[in-house]
């Protein structure tokens, strides 16, 4: 069969989302399904909204065009600050946009107007992270300024931790987003829809028994994926982290000495660590490489260990004898490894279900 692939489980997919959205609900969350690690497959946002999620979200314009030319029938959330240079397309292709910035705010108030809609915006507000967000401060004024563009509406407030710092959110800075919706909202004497907390990352605080405060939403796209909290990515306790597995092909396998023979200069991604003499070692090579995905986010089947990578190339080490040509090897993945590899044009992605049964292939055909 065609590799790579990306075997892709619809049921074990579905599963996360509902163990998620079920548990979630219970603490008054809602949860925003994130599809940018698929590219916006309307294949797996269908499967999202089926297993409760309240609404899409992704950071790529053209990932919500997708969706919505496949017709999936959902609110959408553009949750990259909109470029100043595509306001048409977010009025468009997004119910609402997080956002950040003054002029861009004015910009997308202007866009709706031509294009006749109103366009929902959600502030967001920096608490440590150190990405995106406006400062506490700032906020109640850009705020106040939002509620007064005609063709916009104040949807709410959100944050978004543990990303570029890897800042934990906990009772404090989930804290003082509650106090903040508070606080404009006593300004406004209305209620704001939605105070979305974050990401995957704040799954164990949201599910924990700290209060929730105002906090009403998060965005999840990796612990739905890969089952994994991203904060030390752990498997999160009755979620599958094998719903999607990458599978490569084996060309070449034999002995080969395990230190290079001749003078070392930089290889093509730099200078190669030094390996320590073990003698003569089981080489094999698939046909994947750092063009198709992001080596170092691979796991390997057990007894296989990864031992370089260059463009088009996967080196390994098996303890048990060399793998024969055409084997082919299933690898599970982190966020790094996925994102690239569903990006790549190079990697047919293939859905299951987890009987086995192939159902739909998409992307680059055999
Ligand atoms: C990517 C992203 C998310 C989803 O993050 P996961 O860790 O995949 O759950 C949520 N919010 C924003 C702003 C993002 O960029």
């Amino acid at each position: 069969m065609f590799a790579p692939r990306l075997v892709i489980d619809l049921e074990k997919l579905f599963h996360n989302a509902r163990t998620l959205t079920l548990a979630l609900g219970k603490q008054g969350i809602s949860v925003t399904g994130v599809t940018k690690a698929t590219l916006g497959s309307p294949e797996i946002a269908r499967v999202l909204l089926q297993a409760g999620v309240h609404d899409l979200g992704d950071s790529r314009t053209e990932n919500l065009q997708r969706l919505r030319a496949a017709g999936v029938a959902s609110t959408m959330t553009l949750i990259r600050s909109p470029m100043l240079s595509r306001v048409n397309e977010t009025v468009r292709c997004a119910d609402r946009s997080l956002n950040t910035e003054p002029a861009l705010i004015a910009a997308l108030d202007a866009a709706a107007q031509r294009a006749g809609r109103i366009h929902g915006i959600v502030l967001m507000v920096e608490l440590g992270d150190l990405r995106e967000g406006i400062m506490p401060a700032a906020l109640p004024a850009i705020a106040a300024a939002t509620r007064g563009r005609r063709h916009l509406r104040l949807h709410g407030i959100g944050t978004n931790l543990a990303c570029r710092s890897g800042v934990v959110p906990d009772a404090g800075n989930m804290g003082a987003l509650s106090a903040l919706a508070d606080a404009i909202d006593a300004d406004s004497g209305e209620r704001m829809a939605l105070v979305s907390g974050g990401n995957s990352a704040n799954l164990a605080w949201a599910l924990g028994s700290a209060d929730k405060g105002r906090v009403n939403n998060l965005r999840l796209g990796e612990a739905i994926l890969l089952g994994c909290d991203p904060l030390d990515r752990q498997p999160i306790a009755a979620l599958h982290t094998d719903a999607i597995e990458l599978v490569a092909e084996v060309i070449e396998s034999g002995r080969k000495p395990s230190r290079p023979v001749g003078r070392l200069g930089q290889g093509a991604f730099g200078t190669a660590a030094v390996r320590a003499d073990s003698g003569m070692i089981t080489q094999s090579i698939l046909a994947l490489g750092i063009q198709d995905t992001d080596p170092a986010g691979l796991v390997p089947p057990a007894g296989i260990r990864i031992s370089g990578a260059s463009s088009d190339h996967l080196l390994l080490e098996s303890d048990d004898g060399p793998l024969a040509p055409g084997t082919q090897l299933a690898f599970r993945l982190d966020y790094s490894a996925l994102l690239r590899a569903m990006s790549s044009p190079h990697v047919l992605q293939v859905s299951t279900f987890s009987s086995g049964a192939l159902r739909r292939r998409s992307g680059r055909t055999a």
